[in-house]
């Protein structure tokens, strides 16, 4: 903490600042009064003189009551000096007390703010302040309320996120564990069967780690794009034809639909290539044999939207809020035995929206879901 001087505190300087300017309009007033009354004083005497001098001499004495005006000039002078005194001392001592009252007005509320962001610092981000009224002083209050805010939510999603990844790993390291322990007791046997579990199970767990990489980079904005004028429709034939082997296995029937005069847009093709397959893996996934897969692409008056339509299970409504958020799954168990990360659909509205696209999805439980994204022609 800064240690600060009597005369580093804003409530003394802003004080000593009504004080001056009490001061100095004072003596500004006490000097401007003092010669102008002098002057016509003196103008005032000269005339006197003259019709003194004009008038006789007994009279104009006897008009003084024998008092010089030389005498009169300084008496006079002296009372108006003495007001002045009263005048500047009493103006001082009310500046002072109102530079007080005003001043307690603006310390207080930042002293709060100051003591609060001390706390925030110290890890206390509960902390807020709370200032009343309008003005820059609330401003300050409501942005400072803001950032504490925004802090203790990160902090909540790190937490969560760290606990969520910790959850991830330990479940393919722990079936690991189990299975080679089984094999070295000899409970199991190291046989090309069992060998080949365990690698599936190897290979869950890199991808897991390669998704984690992926999303984290992304969401720090470190990850690198290349964007161009891209051929959608091309990029989705080569990731569909990535599919075949899956799909013919599951007898999934897959259309791709889009105009002939299709523009290009503006993308990192490898990316959005990337963005495909986690939606035509998910649409494979979820959709039962003999399914329907439909990737449509459509021009728009900005932009292309790329869909892919499954005729799957569906999500009911109360999940699909949160089917962007990484490691949410609607069903855990299935999804893992059928391979999933939960990351996939994190993955895809990061890469899309680094893009300057943005991601949507609808769903009718029972009949199938529609994921698409919205990616721009030009750079924006
Ligand atoms: P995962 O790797 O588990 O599939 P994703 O992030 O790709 O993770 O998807 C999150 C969840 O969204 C999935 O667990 C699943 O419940 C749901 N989901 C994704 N795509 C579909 C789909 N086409 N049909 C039904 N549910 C889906």
């Amino acid at each position: 903490m800064v240690k600060l001087g009597i005369f580093d505190r804003l409530s003394v300087r802003l004080t000593a600042a009504f004080l001056l300017a009490a001061i100095l309009g004072v003596a500004l007033v006490a000097v401007l009064a003092y010669r102008s009354t002098s002057s016509e004083f003196s103008a005032f005497i000269q005339h006197m003189e003259a019709m003194e001098r004009m008038m006789g001499h007994g009279m104009m004495r006897g008009m003084m009551g024998g008092q010089t005006f030389a005498q009169a000039e300084r008496e006079f002078l002296d009372n108006l000096g003495r007001t002045l005194w009263i005048a500047g001392l009493s103006g001082a001592a009310l500046a002072m007390f109102l530079g007080y009252l005003f001043t307690r007005q603006i310390v207080a509320p930042l002293s709060k703010v100051s003591h609060a962001a001390r706390r925030v610092a110290q890890g206390d981000l509960g902390q807020r302040v709370e200032i009343h009224g309008s003005g820059e002083l609330a401003e300050l209050g409501e942005s400072f309320n803001l950032m504490a805010a925004t802090l203790s939510r990160d902090q909540e999603l790190r937490q969560n996120m760290v606990a969520d990844i910790a959850h991830e790993l330990r479940t393919p390291l722990s079936i690991l564990q189990g299975n080679v322990e089984a094999m070295l007791d000899g409970v199991m046997e190291a046989n090309a069967e069992n060998l080949t579990l365990l690698h599936q199970e190897i290979v869950l767990l890199a991808r897991l780690i390669e998704d984690l990489r992926t999303l984290s980079l992304a969401e720090a904005g470190q990850l690198r794009f290349q964007p161009q004028a891209t051929d959608l429709k091309e990029v989705s034939r080569q990731v569909i034809d990535g599919f075949q082997a899956q799909m013919a296995a599951k007898k999934v029937n897959l259309r791709l639909e889009a105009p002939d005069d299709l523009p290009q847009a503006w993308v990192d093709p490898e990316r959005i290539a990337q963005v495909m397959r986690n939606l035509l893996s998910n649409a494979l996934r979820y959709t039962p044999e003999s399914g329907d897969i439909t990737v449509r692409l459509t021009p728009g008056s900005d932009g292309i939207t790329v869909s892919v339509t499954d005729t799957g299970a569906g999500i009911a409504p109360k999940d699909l809020p949160y089917i962007f958020d990484r490691f949410y799954r609607v069903d855990r168990s299935r999804t893992r035995s059928t391979g999933g990360s939960g990351l996939g659909l994190a993955i895809v509205k990061q890469l899309v929206e680094a893009q300057g696209g943005r991601v949507w999805a609808e769903s009718t439980p029972g009949k199938g879901s529609t994921f698409a994204f919205h990616v721009p022609y030009s750079p924006k």
